[in-house]
């Protein structure tokens, strides 16, 4: 039963009241949240994120899809990813527009005062909501109606603000690149009124070949072409369908750069083992001293070094716009590469212990270098063609993807106005 809108001119609070009041007499009618703006034909948003895969990756002749895809489409030579330039602050700043100083994920390790210890591996922490701040994009559409899926996606598996995507999936590395494929191929081929608005799918191993071998080597290039070819796939399913109403959204989440063994920053040589706490290494450090030695630990850290500089959080470089999160450790360095920070300690783990690696590629160095750039190529009928977009950035893309699917964009930090010019009509708020 509808309900007869005899509301619509009263005050908001008044409406509800007597929404409210007609439905309790009228016994079944139900109240949307916000107003549905369902038009069962508008085009859906697949974004595919490839771990680590640097732009210039692209036309060397491993990538005909994505070549092909960036040149009759949208494409930057470079998007601009937030700091760190680490692989789940970034994926949950592209489904937010949000930095990461602003939605909570700040590193892929961390400590809160309250909720404790988060890592990737800590399932119960990447679980947990209470993590996860700021709103992404499938609560944004969830709440306008629209309905959604994800075939992995940092931050899918909480339960941010007590829900889900409508259809979502624990990670699982040795769910097979086939065996996603088929999940999203499911969705694309149901009738255009029950397929998701708004659907991903997550690549690993490009990064994992990158950190392994390096941005250069041919097992990494390997990785590349195999990716590249899983996307022709869903280029062809998607061109199947009979009205073709998919746009596809193809990023990743930072770039890489080749480091080695003979440029590490031993933190273990400049520091006393028990006068900080190490949150995280690599690229860049997070580091607590321990209270009784906080001055002595500075004195140290904040002294010039040959390849790092560490900062307070609250004198970190204002274009990483990071340092105001409790979240953010006291004290931040960040390697410039070759070299990574490394810990005597950390290496002395069990589970280093059991598989101890050599690490050939490494991000999480300054978002300004060419080698952290991110990828970004998008192609579909919202889509102009051969649009280059020179300026872009990680937190540009959630507010791009509200205007693809037609629905108002919550607060966040990006700039709309870059990606505005790949679009063939503004979609900006058209319900
Ligand atoms: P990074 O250490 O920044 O290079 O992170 C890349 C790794 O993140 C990949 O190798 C994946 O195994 C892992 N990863 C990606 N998505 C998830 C997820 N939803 N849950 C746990 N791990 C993930
Ligand atoms: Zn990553
Ligand atoms: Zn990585």
């Amino acid at each position: 039963m509808q309900c007869f809108d005899a509301t619509a001119i009263l005050q908001p609070m008044s409406r509800l009241i007597l929404i409210g009041l007609l439905c309790a007499l009228t016994a079944a009618c139900s109240v949307p949240k916000r107003p549905l703006p369902l038009t069962a034909h508008r085009p859906a948003v697949l974004l595919v994120s490839i771990d680590g895969f640097r732009p210039s990756y692209l036309f060397r002749g491993d990538t005909p899809t994505l070549d092909h895809l960036a040149q009759s489409g949208a494409f930057s030579p470079g998007m601009r990813p937030s700091y760190p330039s680490l692989t789940f602050p970034n994926h949950y700043t592209l489904v937010t527009g949000l930095h990461p100083d602003q939605h909570g994920i700040v590193n892929n390790n961390m400590r809160d005062p309250q909720l404790g210890r988060f890592a990737m591996q800590i399932r119960d922490a990447v679980e947990d909501g209470r993590w996860w701040q700021g709103e992404p994009i499938w609560l944004t559409a969830q709440r306008a109606g629209l309905r959604t899926a994800t075939m992995f996606w940092p931050g899918a598996e909480a339960d941010i603000q007590g829900e889900h995507p409508h259809e979502w999936r624990t990670y699982d590395a040795h769910f097979n690149y086939g065996q996603r494929l088929r999940v999203v191929e499911s969705w694309l081929r149901r009738p255009a009124l029950e397929r998701p608005h708004f659907m991903t799918l997550y690549f690993e191993s490009v990064d994992t070949q990158g950190h392994y071998e390096g941005p250069t080597d041919t097992a990494t290039r390997e990785a590349i072409r195999d990716v590249d070819a899983q996307l022709s796939k869903i280029v062809k399913m998607i061109d199947e369908l009979a009205d073709g109403a998919v746009n596809l959204l193809i990023v990743s989440d930072h770039g890489m750069t080749a480091v080695d063994p003979d440029h590490h920053i031993e933190l273990d040589a400049l520091l006393p083992d028990d006068s900080y706490e190490l949150i995280s290494h690599g690229a860049l450090a997070g580091i607590e001293p321990r209270p009784s030695h906080r001055e002595a630990v500075e004195a140290v850290l904040l002294a010039p070094h040959p390849h790092m500089s560490c900062h307070r959080r609250d004198q970190l470089p204002t274009r990483w716009h990071y340092g105001t999160h409790p979240r953010v450790p006291a004290i931040i360095c960040q390697a410039v590469p070759p070299w990574i920070i490394a810990n005597q300690r950390a290496t002395r783990t069990p589970t280093y212990a059991l598989q101890p690696r050599v690490y050939l590629g490494a991000h999480g160095f300054d978002p300004a270098l060419d080698d952290m750039q991110a990828l970004f190529v998008a192609h579909g009928p919202s889509v102009k063609s051969g649009i280059v977009l020179h300026t872009i950035a990680s937190v540009d893309i959630y507010a791009l993807m509200c205007s693809l699917l037609g629905i108002e964009p919550a607060p966040n930090d990006g700039n709309p106005l870059p990606t505005q010019a790949m679009l063939k009509t503004p979609l900006r708020n058209t319900h």
